[in-house]
């Protein structure tokens, strides 16, 4: 095709990238953002394929290469008809609560996919690959793109591990750790300068192996990197897993933009930049919410310490139940309600009923707010998703900042299947794992209504004195369930 079509169809790619990200910003745009999104990269799939020398590279020159097993447009309709199959069916049957391992899966092919790319490019060029002004940059990129493209790789299918409950999401830490973790992060390195130095420091064969010099490094970088994506993820628990997320979201950005460069192809620069920009962005906004730095988080193995608080075992106290009757007594005389919602209403799916109590609260003299925690549920934005999804007003939703000054001004809080995000002892307990991570300060209202099942903690599995606090009455049942049932209490009249 064409190489001037070709590559207006880049750019056109790339502004259709440009645009659904922005769009992605808001809520009631967030949809047509994902579309314009999507369409983008369709086009750039459809123009990659086209371009001369993909088509070319499928020919093998050889007597019977005209047969359809060499038809390259047949080979990557077929790719594009079996992705586009597996993610409709797949974005089809995951539950809302299972979108964040989608995601850190997505990251993790993201990577993979970068490191296939690399590793390809550099057995194509041959095995010895000497550096010159011309190939300078290439050169460091497939380096680079294989480094983090496998780093991503192994730390995002241990954080898939970790979110789904497939592995334990308690921080694993070892004696010796970080020394290990700085081994590692030398090998890697030296391995760089190896690498870029092999055809002058160490010409010829491996004795070891037989294999160019070169190749065994680059195979070498290829494991190490794959051991480091799951040494820095290891340690890593609790709370945390929001800002691990968010990393590694960028992380497979940088490494799909270095791809580009490996392949001297503009759109996956631009489109790796995009995701790598806005995967910083993101994560900084989540080190903010966590009370975090980056370094912090990656070195000193966060949610580590012992779990339950200062509690000691004999220290129990049994949280006070109260029926749906007598909380509705309460929430009949109240002028002020606040809900805050967290993984528990995902789990529910309770949104559309929240908004209907909502309503009948209103409609019942009561001001109406809903407190959102910047990491409450199980990826970013979460609650704003479902409770646009219920059309609850938008002005209706408080950031966790604008609402607590108004907390002690509440005449009811009703923790919807939140834990975390409520828990005081990420205030006042030194020895929390969570200690430093900012709450909604549900228990400075009047009276706090928890909603949730039974004695289930949160994600950074600990205790939470909020629910034997002496304003505090627990209504145990599924959110959902509960919420209806205190709904119905009000059409009773
Ligand atoms: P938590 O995970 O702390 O607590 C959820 C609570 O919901 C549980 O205690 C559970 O108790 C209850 N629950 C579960 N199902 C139901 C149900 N059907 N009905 C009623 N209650 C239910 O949630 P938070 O939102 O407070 O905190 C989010 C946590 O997740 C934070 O630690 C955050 O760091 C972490 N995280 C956040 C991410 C993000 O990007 N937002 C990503 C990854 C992790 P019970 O079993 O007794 O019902």
């Amino acid at each position: 095709m064409n190489q001037t079509i070709i590559d207006l169809a880049y750019i056109v790619a790339s502004v259709l990238f440009i645009f659904g990200i922005k769009r992605l910003g808001k809520t009631e745009t967030a949809r047509s953002g994902n579309l314009l999104s999507s369409l983008g990269m369709l086009i750039a799939v459809i123009a990659v394929f086209c371009e001369e020398g993909t088509m070319a590279s499928w020919h093998t020159g050889a007597a019977d290469d005209s047969g359809w097993i060499q038809n390259g447009y047949l080979w990557c309709g077929l790719a594009i008809a079996v992705g586009a199959i597996i993610g409709a069916v797949w974005s089809k049957v995951v539950k809302m609560t299972g979108m964040p391992e989608l995601v850190a899966l997505f990251n993790g092919f993201g990577g993979l996919s970068s490191l296939l790319v690399a590793t390809a490019e550099f057995f194509k060029e041959g095995s010895n690959h000497t550096l010159s002004a011309d190939n300078a940059v290439s050169e460091v990129s497939l380096y680079l793109a294989i480094l983090i493209g496998a780093i991503t790789f192994t730390g995002s299918v241990l954080a898939w591990g970790k979110l789904s409950g497939k592995i334990s999401g308690r921080p694993v830490l070892f004696k010796g750790q970080q020394f290990v973790n700085a081994l590692i992060l030398l090998a890697v390195v030296a391995g760089f300068v190896c690498y870029l130095a092999a055809p002058w420091i160490l010409p010829g064969t491996c004795a070891w192996t037989g294999l160019p010099s070169q190749t065994v490094i680059i195979l070498a970088a290829i494991f190490v990197s794959l051991l480091m994506g799951v040494t820095v993820v290891l340690p890593i628990g609790g709370g945390d897993m929001p800002v691990v997320i968010s990393l590694l979201n960028s992380l497979s950005g940088l490494a799909a933009a270095l791809a580009g460069f490996v392949i001297n192809n503009n759109v996956l620069v631009v489109a790796g930049c995009l995701v790598g920009a806005s995967g910083v962005i993101l994560t900084v906004i989540m080190c903010k919410a966590m009370n975090r730095s980056i370094g912090n988080l990656l070195f000193s193995g966060f949610g580590a310490a012992e779990t339950s608080g200062s509690k000691k075992a004999g220290d129990y106290v049994e949280p006070k139940a109260v029926s749906v009757e007598d909380a509705y007594l309460v929430l009949e005389a109240a002028r002020s309600v606040v809900f805050i919602p967290g993984y528990g209403m995902a789990v529910a799916q309770a949104q559309h009923v929240v908004k209907e109590l909502a309503a009948k609260l209103e409609a019942n003299g009561a001001e109406v707010n809903f407190a959102i925690h910047p990491v409450a549920g199980r990826m970013p934005g979460h609650m704003n998703v479902l409770l646009a999804e219920a059309d609850v007003p938008y002005e209706q939703l408080k950031t966790m900042d604008e609402m607590n000054p108004f907390m002690p001004m509440q005449d009811v809080a009703i923790v919807i299947g939140a834990n975390d995000v409520v828990n005081p002892a990420a205030a006042n307990d030194k020895s929390s794992p969570i200690y430093g991570m900012p709450i909604i300060k549900a228990e400075e209202a009047r009276t706090v209504f928890v909603l949730k099942r039974g004695k289930g903690k949160g994600f950074s599995g600990i205790e939470n004195e909020l629910f034997t606090k002496e304003n505090t009455r627990m209504i145990y049942g599924d959110a959902k369930a509960t919420i209806s049932a205190l709904s119905n209490e009000f059409g009773k009249e």
